[in-house]
């Protein structure tokens, strides 16, 4: 299990290094910021929406590992879903870093290295920011997210 929990924050740590999608999308139709506060975690969201399917998404800003590192495999997971499928995933991911998941780890992929978080309360904000920044995005909403 500590095998499993370095490796989990290797990939973490890796993503929050090198992100990918990290880069402006100047076609995107639909985008939003989110902030936490209680970290400093500020990232904006770009999501190019073809119909009801994410053609292209990517974010920029700054923040601490676990939210970049999330930033980043969110961008990965979502491409090519619909808004439904987005929306599912969240859900997933919520429960998991909540510690609210019962065993379906497997339909979350690579996500499931966010499941050491659920230990952390205060980093649960870190890593579900971008996912709610996603939704706002997808439902264009205006107003800057904030965890607080
Ligand atoms: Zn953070």
């Amino acid at each position: 299990m500590s095998d499993l929990r370095e490796l989990y924050q290797d990939v973490i740590l890796e993503h929050s290094k090198a992100p990918r999608n990290y880069r402006e999308l100047p076609l995107a139709n639909h985008k939003a910021e989110g902030y936490n506060p209680l970290c400093g975690d500020h990232f904006t969201l770009y999501v190019d929406l073809d119909g009801d399917r994410v053609r292209d998404i990517s974010f920029q800003g700054s923040g601490c590992a676990i939210s970049k590192a999330s930033a980043s495999m969110l961008t990965q997971m979502v491409k090519g879903k619909t808004k439904a499928e987005a929306q599912e995933l969240f859900d997933k991911f919520l429960q998991l870093v909540k510690g609210e998941g019962n065993g379906n780890q497997a339909e979350l992929g690579k996500l499931a290295v966010f499941s050491g978080v659920c230990e952390f309360p205060v980093r649960v904000k870190c890593a579900t920011l971008v996912w709610h920044t996603l939704r706002a995005a997808l439902e264009g909403k205006q107003q800057a997210v904030s965890t607080e």
